[in-house]
């Protein structure tokens, strides 16, 4: 049979597949061995990627409707895209281009991203472009530019084999990155002198493995960090040498930290003032420790604090640029890295510049051949849904993602696509919540059907290869965005249907929009000069930087001490502990924590579509304290009704000693599409950082009652 090589499209581990074909068909997956990301290894939502494959669920054809009285009809792609290019057209010359929003997706390739971001920021001339990774990674890329420097993960996956504390936060690596955690498991039976501390709420598979676990109030993070940083102070377990040398603001943090004792902390967190203490004592004294962290700390209204303080710790203790030493946020999607790097975001530029600096805006305007990229910021992704349902923002062109399912406060999300003038859904498949709002659908392909790449946690680029060929008129991502973008180019230049002919969008390969991408990398942190796609077909995934005349790529970052910022040390941030933005009460006196489950993937267009990835968890389950479910006269099984100050879902009740009194956990992934009401978050705030703008998702105050049966 053939056989192709490519990347898992789920998690950031970024797992190489195989993809087995017969007949036009895929018919079967394996792990590719090669692949440095999991050496043949996949869990079981890689393992049943073919089992997706196939056109149950999916777009087809293009679909239409011009006024909302009327079923979306089939149409043409050129009567789709001409009516596109129209109406934007008329919605910028009319209320100017910020009333344009694309909202896009860390799961879409780097090609696709590049494409995207061009059109909006360099052509249609609004920074109204941003994407799930807002929900997601953003408070990571805020820590690590605040303290480091710049967006760059310092660490690679081989440091899990040469650390000997692994300090997981915010993280159930078990489930939410499989292929990693089995790294991990083998490492620690290798080298079982390695101590794991992992800090979370809940007693989840990853914290029940480890050797201390710290169960913190939820959202209690920098108060926990600071006292671990008060420890180390007091006791004399930093690298001053490292400190002098290397780093500005000590002694402000300093002074910052006095006031978190081991005693105060263990009153806010919620834990022994012992285990405080053992936690900093294994994270300084360790040969090398290596963090390891996800949503538990960016999905916070101070997630960017959070970010900053544990990397405050690896810089006061020096654990940072030797082997397995070093801060390292694990990317949830595949592709989120990809996405920062072409500058994919509201508040970012390609090749890892800043919309808010007027030089990388020039650079980025002449790289592109345009005149200027506008200063005004763009809406990041509650702000865009925000302006959307004040009117403000017209046209919301919603790419590869399902913000009806993922985004907080679903009431706030649905108000904003019923006020939008115009709703474009460019997706693989037509049964989700958001393509239920859409007046024009765009048939997407999807994995196993396009080409490009992906860059995973540890900044390593993969190809994406397509095995079979899109079924029906559906086509790339890139593809689509150009044909739109020459079709708009031509509209606003010349004000007809015109030819589409384009200097701005010229390609007719993603190998050719790579190419521009690269070049838009020269000089700077991410430099992949180097890189062709010939190279990563011979020599196989590679990590950046991979600037021209390298053999290979950097395995990790600051080895010689010399961070990107204007004096080349790192920065110290002092962080103070502030709650939630939400605190429960007398009416919601429940934390409601979300989060995911091992066999399924976000809002379950693709893994919802295999029955054996529901044997784990069938339906939505609550998990609650025993103690809790008592008090309120709940058994297992029975139906609650969970209530917050947004909305209200009805949910099957599951009695869990993972969770401590007072606090509820609820899977993320189901939407409205498989339970009444809008799914988990019809509960979820959409308050969110005030730096990285990343929503706290896991986070909000509830009321559990029995409910009756219907
Ligand atoms: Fe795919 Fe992530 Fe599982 Fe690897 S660990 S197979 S990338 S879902």
């Amino acid at each position: 049979m053939p056989k192709v090589k490519s990347t898992c499209c789920y998690c950031g581990v970024g797992c190489g597949v195989v993809i087995e074909t017969d007949d036009g068909r895929i018919t079967a997956i394996a792990g590719d061995a090669d692949h440095p990301a999991n050496f043949g290894r996949l869990c079981s939502k890689g393992a049943t990627l073919h089992l997706t494959a196939g056109t149950a669920g999916r777009a087809l054809y293009p679909e239409l409707r011009r006024s909302r009285s009327e079923p979306r009809r089939r149409v043409e792609w050129d009567q789709a895209l001409d009516h596109l290019a129209a109406r934007v057209a008329r919605v910028i010359l009319e209320h100017g281009p910020d009333a344009v929003g694309f909202y896009i997706s860390g799961q879409l390739l780097t090609e696709d991203y590049y494409v995207f971001n061009k059109l909006v920021k360099g052509l249609i001339g609004t920074n109204n472009i941003d994407t799930n990774s807002r929900l997601c990674m953003s408070s990571a890329v805020a820590g690590y530019k605040a303290t480091l420097g710049a967006d760059s993960v310092p660490t690679c996956y081989a440091d899990i084999e040469h650390a000997h504390c692994l300090f997981i936060a915010g993280s159930n690596t078990a489930y939410a990155h499989p292929v990693l955690f089995r790294r991990i498991e083998e490492a620690r039976r290798a080298n079982p002198a390695v101590k794991m501390i992992v800090v979370d709420p809940r007693r989840t598979d990853t914290a029940a493995s480890a050797d201390l676990h710290l169960p913190i109030l939820p959202g209690t993070d920098v108060a926990l960090f600071n006292g671990m940083l008060h420890v180390m102070v007091w006791e004399g377990r930093l690298d001053r040498a490292f400190i002098e040398a290397h780093t500005t603001g000590f002694d402000a943090l300093k002074e910052a930290v006095q006031e978190y004792t081991p005693k105060t902390v263990a009153g806010l967190c919620g834990v022994p003032a012992e285990d405080i203490v053992q936690a900093a004592r294994w994270f300084a004294d360790s040969p090398a420790t290596l963090s390891l962290y996800c949503q538990g700390l960016n999905q916070s209204s101070h997630g960017t604090d959070k970010n900053a303080a544990l990397i405050n710790l690896h810089l006061a203790t020096g654990q940072i640029g030797r082997p397995g030493a070093g801060p390292f946020s694990l990317t949830g999607q595949p592709n989120a890295m990809g996405g920062r790097e072409v500058g994919g975001m509201a508040n970012l530029l390609s090749g890892h510049r800043d919309l808010a600096n007027p030089a990388h805006r020039a650079e980025v305007a002449r790289l592109w051949g345009v005149a200027e990229v506008p200063a005004t910021p763009g809406k990041t992704a509650v702000e865009m849904f925000e302006a959307a349902r004040a009117g403000e923002i017209k046209v919301l062109w919603i790419a590869c993602t399902n913000p009806a399912q993922s985004m907080p406060d679903q009431a706030l999300v649905r108000a904003a696509l019923e006020t939008a003038e115009l709703v474009v859904v460019q997706e693989a498949y037509r049964d989700t919540e958001t393509a239920a709002y859409a007046d024009v659908l765009l048939p997407a392909a999807t994995w196993g059907e396009k080409e490009g790449t992906v860059t995973n946690s540890e900044r390593r680029i993969s190809r994406v290869r397509a095995a079979v060929p899109p079924p029906g008129e559906a086509r790339p991502d890139w593809v689509i965005a150009v044909d739109f973008a020459r079709r708009l180019e031509w509209r606003l230049r010349f004000g007809n249907r015109g030819e589409h002919f384009s200097t701005l969008f010229p390609y007719r390969a993603p190998e050719e929009v790579f190419n521009e991408h690269r070049e838009t990398t020269r000089g700077r942190d991410l430099d992949i000069t180097g890189l062709s796609y010939a190279l990563l077909d011979a020599l196989g995934p590679q990590q950046w930087p991979f600037p021209a005349g390298a053999a290979r790529g950097a395995e990790r970052l600051y080895a010689d001490g010399v961070f990107p910022t204007a004096d080349g040390r790192a920065r110290f941030v002092a962080t103070r502990y502030r709650t939630p933005a939400e605190s429960p009460d007398a009416r919601y006196p429940f934390r409601l924590n979300t989060g995911r489950l091992r066999d399924q993937w976000h809002g379950m267009s693709r893994t919802g579509r295999v029955a054996r990835l529901f044997s784990h968890e069938e339906e939505p389950l609550l998990a609650m304290n025993p103690e809790d479910m008592a008090r309120r006269g709940l058994r297992d099984g029975d139906l609650a009704r969970v209530a917050s100050r947004r909305g209200a879902i009805v949910v099957r009740v599951k009695a869990s000693e993972e969770q401590r009194p007072g606090q509820v956990f609820l899977p993320m992934h189901w939407g409205s599409r498989f339970m009444a009401g809008h799914g988990t978050n019809a509960l979820t705030v959409s308050v969110f950082d005030p730096t990285s703008k990343q929503p706290e998702l896991k986070h909000a105050a509830v009321r559990v009652e029995k409910a009756a049966l219907p």
